[in-house]
C-alpha cells in the first residue's frame, strides 16, 4: 500500500493530524489543506467507516472542497475538515467530544470547526467547553451564526432559481420540477423554499418515513431512493452524501440541470465533463452549498474581534452565491470547459495555487 500522501486527494494538504484519545476511545482525523487565505475552517463529520481509510479519503477531500468553498465566497478563510471515526453503533461520548475540543485547541487556531453531518449544535456547545475556536453555536436573534444548515439551503435555493433561469429561461419557479435527494436539513429546508415559489417536488431519503413527512408538508411525492436520480425533472438537487454523480449515476438522469448542497457530488473531476457533454448545467457543489459556512464563519470571526454580527451580512452575503454561478457558467460556455472546470481553476487562483 502506497503511503497516503502520495494518493491524489492529498493535494498538498498543508498539515493532517490523526488524534487518538485513550480515555475516550476518540479516534479523529483534522486535515489542514490550506491557511493561505486564512483558518482552515470546516466542520466535523461524525461517521462510521467501515474502513479508516476510506475515512482519511472523506476528511482529505473536504478538507481540499473547503479551501475552495471559502475562498469562491470570498470568505477570509482558509480549508480544513475533520472526521470523527465512530463504531459501528455510532456511538459518540460527552467525553469524546471534550477530547475533540482539546484536538482543535492543540491546532492554535489554525483550524476552525462546526457542525457537519452527524454533528448537532449541542455537539459543538460541548466541543467549545475546551476550545474557542468553534462555529455553529447558540446565538442570539438577529445575530449571524448557529446551525448552518437553513443557510446552506438558503443558498441552494438562490442557486437554484439562478440556474432554472439560466438554463431555462425562467423567471419563476411555478411548476418548475425539482427532485430532491436526502431530506435532512439541508434538502428539507430547500424543498420548503421551493415549494413556497410553487415549484413541484419529488423528494426522497433512505429514511422513508421523513421522505414521506416532507413530501406531505411540501404538496410534493416521495420516491424510493433508487429512483430518485432517474426522475424526470428540471433540476436534480443532490442534499444527501457525496459521489453520486458517477458513471451509472449520471447515466440514470433525466433532468436538465443538477444544482444541490451534498458536497463532492462528482465521483471523479472528470464525471463534471461526462454531465458537461450531456448538456447538464452543473452547479459546482462548493460554490452553491457555501451559505452555512458563510454563517458560522461571520459568528466566528465578529466572535474573535468582540463584535455581534449581523445576520443581514449573511443574507447579503448569500445573494451573492447566483452571480459567482452565473460567472462560472458564462466561462465555462465561453470556452467550452465544463463549469467545475472553470470553478476549480478560479479557486486555484485565489489560495495562491493557479
Ligand atoms: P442531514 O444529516 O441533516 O441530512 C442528510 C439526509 O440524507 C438524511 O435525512 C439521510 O437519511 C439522507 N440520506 C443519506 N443517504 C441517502 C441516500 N443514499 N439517499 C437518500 N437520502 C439519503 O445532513 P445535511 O446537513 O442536510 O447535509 C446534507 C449534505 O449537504 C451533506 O453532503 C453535507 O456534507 C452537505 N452540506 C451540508 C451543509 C450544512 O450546512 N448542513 C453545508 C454544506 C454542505
Amino acid at each position: 500500500m502506497s503511503a497516503f500522501w502520495t494518493q491524489p486527494d492529498w493535494d498538498e494538504h498543508e498539515r493532517v493530524d490523526v488524534v487518538h484519545d485513550r480515555a475516550s476511545g476518540l479516534l479523529a482525523i483534522i486535515a489542514l489543506h490550506s491557511t493561505h487565505l486564512g483558518p482552515g475552517a470546516g466542520g466535523t463529520r461524525f461517521w462510521h467507516y467501515p474502513d479508516p481509510e476510506m475515512g482519511m479519503r472523506d476528511a482529505l477531500r473536504l478538507s481540499r472542497g473547503m479551501s475552495f468553498k471559502n475562498a469562491m465566497a470570498g470568505l477570509p478563510m482558509g480549508g480544513g475538515k475533520a472526521v470523527v471515526l465512530l463504531d459501528r453503533k455510532g456511538t459518540k461520548t460527552t467525553e469524546m467530544l471534550h477530547a475533540f475540543g482539546d484536538a482543535v485547541e492543540a491546532m492554535g487556531g489554525r483550524y476552525v470547526t462546526a457542525e457537519d453531518v452527524g454533528a448537532s449544535v449541542a455537539d459543538m456547545q460541548e466541543v467549545a467547553t475546551r476550545t474557542q475556536h468553534v462555529c455553529g453555536l447558540p446565538v442570539d436573534e438577529g445575530d449571524a451564526g448557529g446551525d448552518p444548515g437553513p443557510f446552506t439551503a438558503m443558498g441552494i435555493y438562490h442557486g437554484i432559481k439562478a440556474a432554472v433561469a439560466h438554463k431555462l429561461g425562467k423567471d419563476s419557479m411555478q411548476g418548475v420540477r425539482v427532485a430532491i435527494q436526502g431530506c435532512g436539513s439541508v434538502g428539507g429546508g430547500t424543498a420548503r423554499l421551493l415549494a413556497k415559489d410553487g415549484a413541484r417536488l419529488v423528494v426522497s431519503d433512505i429514511d422513508a418515513e421523513r421522505a414521506k413527512t416532507l413530501a406531505k408538508e411540501v404538496g410534493g411525492e416521495a420516491v424510493a431512493v433508487e429512483q430518485i436520480m432517474g426522475t424526470p425533472c428540471d433540476v436534480f438537487s443532490p442534499n444527501a452524501l457525496g459521489a453520486v454523480l458517477d458513471d451509472a449515476g449520471i447515466a440514470q438522469l433525466d433532468c436538465a440541470i443538477v444544482a444541490g448542497g451534498a458536497n463532492n457530488q462528482l465521483a471523479r473531476p472528470e464525471h463534471g465533463r461526462v454531465l458537461h457533454d450531456r448538456g447538464i448545467l452543473y452547479a459546482p457543489d462548493y460554490v452553491i452549498n457555501a451559505g452555512g459556512i458563510i454563517n458560522v464563519s461571520l459568528e466566528y470571526l465578529c466572535r474573535q474581534h468582540g463584535e455581534p454580527c449581523d445576520i443581514n451580512e449573511v443574507r447579503k452575503r448569500i445573494a451573492q452565491i447566483p452571480g459567482r454561478l452565473q460567472s462560472i457558467w458564462d466561462k465555462s460556455e465561453a470556452e467550452g470547459t465544463p463549469s467545475n472546470e472553470v470553478a476549480d481553476a478560479m479557486a486555484m487562483e485565489l489560495i495562491g495555487r493557479g
